[in-house]
């Protein structure tokens, strides 16, 4: 378990899914978080079951005005931001000719502005601190050409380029920048399109099942977390060896 004592989080999109089994760890390696998303019931049900260690806020991360409030939230409730987790999105899936210019950039400004401004609205702070952790949840979909997720697919190697960006230019202000890229991981949004828990060989991938949020969580917990204290620009993909290429089911010879 990583040691978040001391630090406060902030987790977008953390009412439910990965993101709030990042709550979860993080509360229990000690953290204070402030759970923000669009889903106020669920965020509220969560804090209460995680204690006074816990706050949530509505926050729709494409509103500038909603993530200065969010941040300012987080301060006057814990007196600073150590750790922003950029985890709010959506995922959809259609083939390139059929995508709407309309929804490409409904999904561009969830999953990657979203990001941009959460990144810019805490970074003031943590300079001021001395130093922070910035883990942007991008996805699998962010480290190779899979097909239907032109948008969504997009928006993924977008967070994957402006984590690098951060790294590049945050490094000796101490804020570590890193990018986490799950596999087809059991959640709300992966059983919506009919993933279910623990599914055989999904999608070809070699360790043979679905992730679980809690298997994302502790990915990101570490990067929060000072035994991380060298780490940025990272991409940690999580996603039981999906990304590694074809899989190759033979050895030569045999
Ligand atoms: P999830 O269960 O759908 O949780 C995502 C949360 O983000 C939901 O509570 C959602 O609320 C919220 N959200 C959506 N739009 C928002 C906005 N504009 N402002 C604030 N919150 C918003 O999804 P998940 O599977 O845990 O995914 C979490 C992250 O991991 C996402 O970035 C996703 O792309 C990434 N990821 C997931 C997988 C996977 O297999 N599950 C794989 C790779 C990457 P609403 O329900 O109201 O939209």
């Amino acid at each position: 378990m990583s040691d978040l004592s001391n630090k406060t989080v902030v987790i977008t999109g953390g009412a439910r899914g990965i993101g709030a089994e990042v709550a979860r760890k993080a509360v229990a390696g000690g953290a204070h978080v402030v759970v923000a998303d669009l889903l106020e019931a669920d965020g509220q049900d969560l804090v209460k079951e995680l204690g006074e260690r816990a706050r949530f806020i509505r926050l729709d991360v494409t509103s500038e005005e909603e993530w200065q409030r969010a941040a300012d939230f987080a301060v006057a409730e814990f007196g600073r931001i150590d750790g922003l987790v950029n985890n709010a999105g959506i995922s959809t899936g259609q083939p390139l000719e059929t995508e709407t210019v309309e929804h490409f950039r409904q999904v561009l400004d969830i999953n990657l502005t979203g990001v941009f401004i959460g990144m810019r609205t805490v970074i003031p702070g943590m300079k001021a601190n001395g130093g922070g952790s910035i883990v942007n949840i991008s996805s699998a979909a962010g480290l190779m050409g899979l097909a239907l997720t032109s948008s969504y697919g997009a928006s993924k190697w977008g967070v994957r380029g402006l984590s690098k960006i951060g790294a590049v230019e945050l490094g000796t202000s101490r804020i570590r920048v890193n990018s986490v890229h799950p596999g087809m991981t059991y959640t709300p949004m992966t059983a919506q399109v009919g993933i279910k828990e623990g599914e055989g060989n999904y999608p070809n991938t070699p360790m043979g099942r679905v992730g679980e949020a809690s298997e994302i969580a502790d990915a990101v917990v570490y990067l929060l977390s000072d035994a991380a204290s060298y780490v940025t620009g990272a991409e940690l993909a999580v996603d039981g060896g999906w990304t590694t290429g074809p899989t190759v089911k033979y050895v030569m010879g045999q």
